[in-house]
């Protein structure tokens, strides 16, 4: 398998995922079900069918969680086991179902004219105008594509298969890991610890060519519930407090200027998310995301401060705040293992990538993995504008993910 071959293989394997709808579902996950639906289901299956067909030793647990494990080259038995995840199912922001990748081989750099009615416009989108001359896939415009995060599924098989076919190739044991759910927030719900041998994993479900990502918002939910006084609105001169208004004044006296809306890089946010009530009581759910843990807790303390000055304002209501970490910046631990990153950037500089790092404004698998105690780096992939019917991926950098991935089991086994 040569450098072309692999990059056939890795564009079959891409669109005949891509064409498996396997959408997660929030409502259902937060609900409980696991997997959220059933055909992510049926994707874990082929999945399997797949890795058993190029003679790779798979199993799949009761939560459809597909593990594969590559044995290390005779003599390097020893070495320490590293493992690469990428998650199965796609998000839900847009219809997911009968994907039907359309194939733009050496793509002049003019406007792509989907049959669905939308337009991908190199003029307005510098991802893809870096990419004329490239092999760009997309959907037909109306469904997404799945490139999030089939991409890292297909560059992950792609370079077992690579392994397999160049046994010259030196490295040691690889763990490979496919899971549900990630869209929901529930991807490593019920990831079996246990069961995984590597104490490294990186997650393949980035974007851009040479963009790794090592850090993640702190995540926090405050939920506040606001307590008026009812009354008759006939007689309620002077005596009502209503807990509805006292809702909307604390979200107008959130920072305007820390709202997702308002901010990119590296600045954290109030978000206000839902809103419900009455007269008697209402409830607002925020999130707060900050990258540093001093932020966090300046925007945990501005929140209880202006909850107590609604309290002040309306006499007689009362505001109560509880808040709950969601998830953690994973910089700290990443940090402190540095040579997970070390390997990686050594990998993609021999596979003619540049790198650079980029923080991710959300959390992933990679976060919750390093919360667990396995540190997860983030490694692009090559598809772009994700959970939407204009995403689309460049073969060329997805073919960069791959070879990039072969570099890092070299430099695991070495
Ligand atoms: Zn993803």
């Amino acid at each position: 398998m040569n450098h072309a071959e692999l990059s056939t293989a890795l564009l079959d394997r891409f669109v005949r995922f891509a064409r498996i709808g396997s959408q997660s579902d929030m409502v259902k996950a937060d609900a409980g079900v696991f997997p959220s639906t059933e055909s992510q289901k049926t994707m874990a299956k082929a999945l399997v069918k797949e890795l058993e067909s190029l003679g790779i030793e798979v199993s799949m647990d009761e939560n459809y969680y597909v593990i594969a494990r590559l044995p290390a080259s005779p003599g390097l038995e020893g070495k320490e086991s590293f493992g690469l995840s990428a998650h199965y199912d796609t998000a839900g922001d847009a219809p997911g179902d009968n994907v039907n990748p359309l194939i733009h081989r050496s793509w002049g750099g003019t406007p792509i004219a989907l049959p669905g009615g939308f337009t991908l416009d190199p003029a307005k989108d510098a991802e893809l105008a870096s990419c004329v001359g490239h092999t760009i896939v997309t959907s037909d415009g109306t469904t997404l594509l799945g490139a999030d995060d089939k991409a890292g599924v297909a560059g992950i098989i792609t370079m077992a298969e690579y392994l397999l076919a160049h046994r010259e190739i030196p490295h040691g044991p690889i763990e490979l890991m496919f899971s549900p759910d990630e869209e929901t927030g529930h991807g490593m719900d019920r990831v079996p610890l246990a069961a995984l041998r590597s104490k490294s994993f990186y997650t393949v479900d980035g974007g851009q060519e040479g963009e790794l990502e090592t850090e993640c918002f702190n995540a926090w939910k405050a939920e506040l519930t606001f307590t008026g006084i009812a009354l008759h609105t006939g007689h309620a001169r002077g005596r009502m407090v209503n807990a509805s208004s006292m809702a909307a004044a604390f979200l107008s006296s959130l920072p305007a200027q820390e709202s997702p809306e308002a901010t990119d890089g590296y600045y954290g946010f109030y978000a206000p998310i839902r809103i419900e009530g009455g007269i008697e009581s209402a409830k607002a759910t925020l999130f707060l995301r900050d990258f540093t843990r001093e932020g966090m807790e300046r925007r945990i303390e501005t929140v209880k401060t202006l909850a107590r000055a609604i309290e002040a304002r309306f006499n007689g209501g009362k505001v109560t705040v509880e808040t709950a970490m969601q998830y953690l910046n994973m910089k700290e631990k990443i940090d402190a293992a540095p040579d997970i990153l070390g390997r990686l950037e050594r990998a993609a500089a021999r596979s003619g990538v540049s790198t650079y790092l980029k923080p991710i404004r959300g959390g992933t698998d990679g976060s919750r993995l390093t919360e667990l105690g396995i540190p997860a780096p983030n490694i692009f992939t090559g598809g772009h504008n994700y959970h939407s019917r204009t995403e689309w991926a460049s073969l060329e950098q997805m073919t960069k993910m791959a070879l990039t991935l072969i570099e890092l089991a070299k430099e695991w086994g070495s």
